[in-house]
């Protein structure tokens, strides 16, 4: 059955027939091998990733997609960005796009096409233009700091992304605001084998010219960084180098200053740098094991390339203070506890240099309070991750995943909701507060230790942390960090360097406070409910993003793999509840342009309106009332069969 000339399988999963598990992954089987890569469930769009250029993108399918309304042209997600746009634009009502699915299902280029497709249609003019410009221009930017090659996607969001875009009363877009989640910070100093560091490494050593490459004292070979994993420095397909021209040139179009875009650069080499420092163990007259610099002229090119004499940076990376309100101490630190501390402080550098960037790019796009505004947001959070031993950051990773999916399942599926355990999610955060919270020695392995035993019998924890303890703490941020790199982090406060300076404002004594700065379970939590609450504020279009296969292969559909998603994204569950009300809808034009053929009085002339002919062709081929509800403007048909019939019947014509 098909409702569109030239398609295949069933565009809407909610008439599909029978409906099961098996005939569903099937349909999505067929259209993918015949590129259609888009499949509704309702007003829900299913995507599943093609990994090549398909050519139904770009202005001519933009305007295509403009002139038509959703059910009149081949699904798309163009057809979604303009049902959310135009609802904003003309009912008034703020939107959010949320997109889910695993890592490298597609759903960073999906927000790209949503953003595009949106950009495009709305609004005209030169201020207008720029505004545009600067928006879509976050996107390189933030990506080359944010994102990295993994093993499951080459360009793999390594941080969670929320872009509230803000227009005018007329839909002229004015600004927006972009927050962040969480960037995984320990990929800044360790990789996995077949993964690499953040994108801007290596597009800085490929892109940089020579004279740069001085000033920033680097060497172009990514093999001679400790931070960067040796055996693996290009990705098939991706030009560091010319992509480093567009990072700087993009952030020249946001606003960014030469002086700003040299200050990033500078801590961004900085890091690198710092990975190099090689500590050993120095024996000090007492006979304590102690840690120091092996060769000091790497420290010396960072103090001179931040202002920070290098004995202050020694200090800060050797040994460790610990302040009460009484008195301070100073303990050496044994070559182990050193190279922690320098971990931790180059993954806080990198860190809050890229909250400096966001919040750069923010105070670029910002719209000026006052004005009243309409807002659309976009949400782009990183991927379900199912890994062998989970860290803390995979594990927020999928805390945030599991809220966004209980959204989902609020907003349109109630009745499954107890089936997530939200009490519980949040049970692990809150417990990781106070494990950090707690005096002595902390690590990974207690908290876990903690975590297996409340949580040991209930079903939705499994802990492999028992059988291998020690590499998931080298995996992991490291929950002790915290207060050692807040020394470090006071030292940088020290350097002339004004960038890596505003970086660390707790090192300014008269900022100093006694207070805890919150952890980052608890600061993620917070977000993560700030985020919740302004979702459920605003009308929700949804994007299921799908991984066909393992291989980043065009043209492989693994059913296996689908199924599993299928499963857990419960698209079936959400094309029952679609089904149990009205499976299908459609504005009553185009509705009587397709089916007037089927009775006298509306073929082949019909003067009326178009409700009424809608109205004349129903009761014509004697389609049960309790088949139908008339809306204002569309009709609503309750089972799939009722419009099987009327296909039939226009077949047979
Ligand atoms: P992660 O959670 O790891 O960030 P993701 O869901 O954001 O993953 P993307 O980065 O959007 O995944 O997609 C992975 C890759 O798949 C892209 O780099 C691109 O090569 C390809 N891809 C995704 N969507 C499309 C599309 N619509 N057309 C062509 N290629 C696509
Ligand atoms: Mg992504």
């Amino acid at each position: 059955m098909t409702l569109l000339e030239g398609s295949v399988g069933v565009e809407d999963l909610v008439l599909l027939e029978p409906l099961e598990q098996e005939s569903l992954l099937k349909n999505l089987q067929l259209r993918y091998e015949n590129r259609e890569i888009y499949t509704y469930i309702g007003n829900v769009l299913v995507s599943v990733n093609p990994y090549q250029q398909l050519p139904i993108y770009g202005p001519e399918f933009i305007a295509k997609y403009w002139d038509y309304t959703f059910y009149e042209l081949k699904p798309h997600i163009y057809a979604l960005a303009n049902v959310s746009y135009l609802s904003l634009r003309d009912q008034d009502r703020d939107q959010c796009i949320l997109i889910t699915g695993e890592s490298g299902a597609g759903k960073t280029e999906a927000s790209k096409l949503v953003m595009s497709y949106v950009a495009a249609v709305c609004g005209k003019g030169e201020q207008v233009n720029s505004v545009k410009e600067q928006l879509l221009q976050s996107n390189p930017v933030l990506e080359a700091f944010g994102n990295a090659k993994t093993i499951r996607n080459n360009n793999s969001s390594r941080f969670g992304k929320y872009m509230d875009i803000e227009f005018d009363f007329k839909g002229s877009p004015l600004g927006g605001v972009i927050t962040s989640y969480l960037l995984e910070k320990s990929r800044v100093v360790k990789q996995l084998e077949g993964e690499r560091n953040f994108h801007i490494f290596y597009q800085l050593l490929a892109g940089a010219d020579a004279q740069l490459l001085k000033a920033l004292k680097l060497e172009k070979d990514t093999r001679n960084y400790a931070y960067l994993n040796r055996k693996l420095s290009r990705v098939d397909g991706m030009d560091d180098a010319s992509n480093f021209k567009a990072v700087q040139r993009a952030m020249a179009v946001i606003g960014f200053s030469e002086e700003e875009i040299r200050w990033v650069l500078e801590v961004t080499a900085l890091v690198l740098k710092l990975g190099n420092v090689e500590l050993e163990d120095e024996f000090q007259a007492n006979g304590i094991s102690a840690s120091g610099i092996r060769d000091r002229r790497g420290v010396q090119e960072i103090g001179e390339m931040v202002g920070l004499k290098s004995e202050e940076l020694e200090r800060a990376l050797c040994s460790r203070t610990v302040e009460t309100a009484k008195e301070k101490v100073v303990t050496a630190l044994s070559v182990t506890q050193a190279q922690y501390a320098q971990d931790a402080l180059a993954k806080n550098i990198y860190s809050r240099l890229f909250n400096w960037i966001v919040n750069r790019i923010n105070e670029s796009i910002k719209v000026g309070t006052g004005e009243k505004k309409k807002v659309m947001g976009v949400l782009d959070i990183y991927g379900f991750e199912i890994l062998e031993d989970n860290s803390f950051e995979q594990f927020v990773i999928n805390y945030c995943n599991e809220k966004l999916q209980q959204v989902f399942i609020e907003m349109t599926l109630k009745e499954e909701q107890e089936e997530y355990k939200r009490e519980n999610q949040q049970g692990i955060l809150a417990m990781l507060d106070e494990e950090c919270l707690r005096p002595g020695v902390v690590s990974d392995s207690t908290f876990l230790a903690k975590l297996n035993q409340l949580f040991s019998k209930h079903g939705h924890y499994e802990s492999k942390v028992t059988q291998n303890a020690q590499r998931q703490y080298d995996h992991t941020m490291g929950l002790g960090c915290f207060r050692i790199c807040h020394y470090a982090g006071k030292a940088m406060w020290k350097a002339q360097h004004p960038l890596l300076r505003s970086l660390f404002p707790e090192g300014d004594p008269k900022q100093a406070s006694l207070k805890r700065p919150p952890t980052a379970g608890s600061q993620f939590k917070n977000s993560v409910a700030i985020l919740m609450k302004n979702l459920y504020s605003k009308n929700p279009s949804y994007i299921r993003c799908i991984k066909p296969n393992e291989h980043q292969q065009r043209g492989q559909f693994s059913l296996e793999l689908v199924a599993v998603q299928v499963r857990y994204l419960g698209l079936l569950e959400n094309v029952r509840v679609r089904r149990a009300g009205f499976a299908y809808r459609q504005r009553y034009g185009p509705f009587l342009e397709r089916y007037r053929l089927l009775s006298r009085s509306t073929w082949p002339h019909w003067n009326g309106g178009d409700r009424e002919g809608v109205e004349k062709v129903l009761e014509e081929l004697s389609i049960s009332s309790e088949e139908l509800a008339f809306g204002k403007t569309k009709i609503f048909i309750r089972s799939p069969r009722t419009l099987f019939y009327l296909e039939e019947q226009r077949r047979l014509r």
